[in-house]
C-alpha cells in the first residue's frame, strides 16, 4: 500500500486527486494522511468527497475515511467500469476538479464510451473554468489520442454553484507522447467577459480596459450575458492562440472589487505568459503532468513551475515508474520532459 502525506508540498486537494487518479489506473491501493492539514478548513470538503465518490463508483473501489472533514482516507481500487455517470458536488465546489480525478482512468483502456454529467461549480476561483477545460485542456489530450468532448448546459459561478456540464469520453488504448516546445507566433489574442444576473456594464468595463492595455481591436472583445446560471457571477478570459495551444487566462468578479481591478488581474497573468516564448501556461502545466506521465514521454516548455506542479510530479513518481526532468531555460522559462 502506498502511503501519501497529504500535507507535503502544496498540501492541497491536488495531492488527493492525483493519488485517486493514479490509484485507479495502476490498481495500487493507497492511504493518505493529513489531508489538506495546513488549510483553514482542513480535511475533505464536499468537492473532494464528490471526487472520492466518483472514483469509488467508477473504480468499484473500497474506501475508508470518506466523510466531510476527514483527514485520512484508504482507497483500494477495483476494475474501472465505463458507462453513464452523474455526480453532483452539491455546493459551488468545482465540478471540473471532480473530472480531473476520474478522467485519466476513463480515457485509457479498451472500455466503452463513458458519459459523465457533472454538477456544481463550473466557474470557480482556484479551479479550471469550463472554458479552459473545453478549449485548452481537452484539445491537447485529444491530440495525444483520447476522444473527449465537453458541453456546458448551465454555468455555475461561485458562491451559488448549480452549473452542469457533460463530458463524453471515448477511451484510447495508449496516449501518444507530445512535444510542445516551440510556441511560434501568437496568432490571435481575444478577450471574453461573462456576466450572470449582474449589470452588463461590468463586462464592458473589463473588456474596454483589456482592449486598451493589450491593444486589441473591437472584434477581439466579446461580452456575453449568461441566463442559465442559478446565481450571479462574472468571469473574464483572455485567450491566446498559437500553433499548439489556446491558452486561457481567467479572473473572476467579486463583491467589492472593481471591474477594472478584475481586468488588471487577468491582464497581468496573460502578460506573464505573452512576454515569454513558452507554450504552456502555469495552470495547464500542472494539468499536463498526469497525461504526459501516462504517455511515458513528451516534453513542453512552460513558466517556472508552481508548487502545484512540483507537488504533482512527486505524487506521480510514487505511483508510476517515470521520471520528470525539469531544465531551466531562463529565469522565465523551463523545459519539462518525461522519461
Ligand atoms: P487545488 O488548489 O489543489 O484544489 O488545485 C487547483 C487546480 O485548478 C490545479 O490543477 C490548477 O492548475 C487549476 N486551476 C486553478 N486556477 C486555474 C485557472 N485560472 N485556469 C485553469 N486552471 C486553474
Amino acid at each position: 500500500m502506498i502511503t501519501i502525506d497529504g500535507s507535503f508540498g502544496e498540501g492541497g486537494g491536488q495531492i488527493l486527486r492525483t493519488s485517486l487518479a493514479l490509484s485507479l489506473i495502476t490498481g495500487q491501493p493507497f492511504r493518505i494522511e493529513k489531508i489538506r492539514a495546513g488549510r483553514k478548513n482542513p480535511g475533505l470538503l464536499r468537492q473532494h468527497l464528490t471526487a472520492v465518490k466518483a472514483a469509488t463508483e467508477i473504480g468499484q473501489a473500497e474506501v475508508k475515511g470518506d466523510a466531510i472533514g476527514s483527514q485520512q482516507l484508504t482507497f483500494v481500487p477495483g476494475k474501472i467500469k465505463s458507462g453513464d455517470y452523474q455526480f453532483a458536488v452539491g455546493t459551488a465546489g468545482s465540478a471540473t476538479l471532480v473530472l480531473q480525478t476520474v478522467l485519466p482512468a476513463l480515457m485509457l483502456g479498451d472500455g466503452e464510451t463513458t458519459t459523465l454529467t457533472l454538477e456544481g461549480g463550473t466557474h470557480n476561483p482556484f479551479a479550471p473554468p469550463f472554458d479552459f477545460l473545453q478549449q485548452t485542456f481537452l484539445p491537447i489530450i485529444n491530440r495525444m489520442g483520447a476522444g473527449l468532448t465537453a458541453t456546458i448546459e448551465r454555468h455555475g459561478f461561485y458562491p451559488a454553484g448549480g452549473g452542469k456540464f457533460v463530458v463524453s469520453i471515448n477511451p484510447s488504448a495508449q496516449l501518444q507522447p507530445l512535444e510542445l516546445l516551440e510556441r511560434g507566433e501568437i496568432k490571435t489574442v481575444k478577450a471574453r467577459a461573462l456576466v450572470a444576473h449582474l449589470p452588463f456594464d461590468i463586462a464592458e468595463r473589463e473588456l474596454s480596459l483589456i482592449g486598451r492595455k493589450l491593444d486589441l481591436p473591437g472584434e477581439a472583445l466579446h461580452g456575453e450575458t449568461i441566463n442559465t446560471s442559478p446565481g450571479p457571477g462574472n468571469a473574464v478570459f483572455i485567450l491566446a492562440e498559437s500553433q499548439h495551444v489556446v491558452e486561457i487566462f481567467t479572473a473572476f468578479g467579486e463583491r467589492g472589487v472593481s471591474a477594472e481591478a478584475v481586468a488588471n488581474t487577468v491582464i497581468k497573468e496573460a502578460r506573464a505568459y505573452l512576454n515569454t516564448e513558452v507554450v504552456v501556461g502555469e495552470h495547464l502545466a500542472d494539468q499536463l503532468m498526469i497525461p504526459f506521465a501516462l504517455a511515458r514521454g513528451g516534453a513542453f516548455t512552460t513558466l517556472p513551475l508552481s508548487k502545484h506542479s512540483t507537488t504533482n510530479i512527486e505524487v506521480i513518481q510514487k505511483f508510476l515508474d517515470v521520471r520528470f526532468e525539469v531544465t531551466s531555460l531562463s529565469n522565465r522559462a523551463v523545459r519539462v520532459s518525461v522519461k
